[in-house]
C-alpha cells in the first residue's frame, strides 16, 4: 500500500499521558490496565467478570459504553476530567493536542485519517451535507472517553457521544500476528471501519439504532448490531475505493486487497468466537460472521458508492 497525501490535524496524541495510570478517578475500580493480547493470562482486579467478554469483544469497534453497561448495569460510569481552564486561545481539542506526530506507524494513521476526510467530505458535499471532522485518539492501555474508560484490549473503537475514534497503536501488531493480517492496508481498513461509525453518527444511523435497540429482545439487538457494523465495513471499502481513485489507482494493489479481506474474515464474529470459546454461536454475533463482512467491504470497495452499504434494508448479508 502506498499512502502519501498530507497529515490530518485532528491526531489527539496521549500516548505519553499517564493520567490513567495512577488513581483514575471513579467507578471502575481500579486494576487496569488489562494488557494487549490476553494470552499472557491478563489480570483484571476490577470484580466483574469481564475477562472472557473482553476476549469476544477484542473486535473493531466495540462501544464501550454499551459494552460496560452490559456487563455492569451503568455502575461503569465515571466522571469525566473537567474541562481545561479557559486560556485566551481557545483550544478544541484540550491539553493533549499535540504538535505534528513523527513516528511512522502515526504519520501513517494520520495520513489515512487525513484522506477520510477529503473522501467524506467529498461524499457528504454530493449529498449536500457537511462533513463534521471526527477527533481520533491515539492512546496506550487505557483512556478516558465520554463512553467510558476506553481500554486497549476492546481494539479500536468509536466513541459517538465525543465523536472520536480511539486507537493503540498495539492493535495493529495484534492484527498482524493474532490475526495473521499484516501489511498497511488492514490497518487503513480498520480505521477507515471506525471512520464509518462516525458518519453513521453524522447520518443519525448510530442514534436511530441506539433507539431501536432499547425496546428489543437482545437477540434482535444483536442482528441490528450486525447491520451496523457490515455497514460501517462497507463504508470502509467507499473510503479505499475513492482514495485509491484519488491517487491515480497507486494506492493499493490485489495483495492488498487480498490482505484486507483476509483481516475482515479474521475478526468476523464466528472466526473470533471458535477461537475464543472454540464454538459458534449465531445469536450472539454483533458484527457478522467472516464471510459476510469480506462481502460488505468488497462492495463499498468496488463501488466506493455509499449507497450500496444499505444493510439495514438488504434481504441477505
Ligand atoms: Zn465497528
Amino acid at each position: 500500500m502506498q499512502m502519501d497525501g498530507d497529515q490530518s490535524s485532528n491526531i489527539e496524541d496521549r500516548r505519553s499521558d499517564d493520567s490513567m495510570g495512577g488513581g483514575m478517578g471513579g467507578g471502575m475500580g481500579g486494576g487496569f490496565p488489562i494488557p494487549m493480547g490476553g494470552g499472557g493470562g491478563g489480570l483484571f482486579k476490577g470484580g466483574f467478570g469481564l475477562v472472557a467478554f473482553v476476549v469476544i469483544a477484542m473486535i473493531m469497534g466495540a462501544d464501550p459504553g454499551a459494552i460496560l453497561n452490559d456487563i455492569a448495569g451503568g455502575g461503569a460510569s465515571y466522571s469525566p476530567a473537567p474541562s481545561p481552564p479557559p486560556r485566551s486561545a481557545p483550544s478544541q481539542s484540550g491539553p493533549s493536542a499535540s504538535a505534528p506526530t513523527t513516528d511512522a506507524e502515526s504519520q501513517f494513521v494520520s495520513r489515512v485519517l487525513k484522506s477520510t476526510e477529503d473522501v467524506w467530505g467529498d461524499i457528504f458535499r454530493e449529498m449536500g451535507r457537511q462533513y463534521r471532522e471526527p477527533k481520533l485518539v491515539l492512546f496506550r492501555d487505557a483512556t478516558r472517553t465520554e463512553c467510558g474508560v476506553g481500554q486497549a484490549a476492546m481494539g479500536p473503537f468509536y466513541c459517538p457521544a465525543d465523536q472520536r475514534v480511539y486507537l493503540d497503536l498495539g492493535f495493529f501488531d495484534e492484527l498482524a500476528r493474532r490475526f495473521r493480517a499484516p501489511g498497511q492496508f488492514p490497518q487503513a481498513y480498520v480505521i477507515s471501519h471506525e471512520i464509518g461509525h462516525h458518519v453513521q453518527k453524522l447520518l443519525g444511523i448510530s442514534d436511530k439504532v441506539q433507539q431501536m435497540r432499547q425496546s428489543m429482545s437482545r437477540r434482535d439487538g444483536n442482528a441490528l448490531s450486525v447491520r451496523t457494523e457490515l455497514q460501517a465495513d462497507c463504508f470502509a471499502g467507499v473510503w479505499a475505493n475513492r482514495a485509491d481513485k484519488q491517487r491515480g489507482g497507486r494506492m493499493i494493489d490485489d495483495k492488498d486487497v487480498d490482505q484486507a479481506l483476509a483481516a475482515a474474515s479474521a475478526i468476523g464474529d464466528d472466526a473470533l468466537q471458535r477461537q475464543a470459546q472454540g464454538r459458534v454461536v449465531p445469536d450472539s454475533f454483533t458484527h457478522g460472521t467472516s464471510a459476510q463482512r469480506a462481502r460488505w467491504f468488497r462492495k463499498g470497495l468496488d463501488t466506493g458508492d455509499p449507497r450500496q452499504c444499505d444493510t439495514f434494508r438488504a434481504q441477505q448479508l
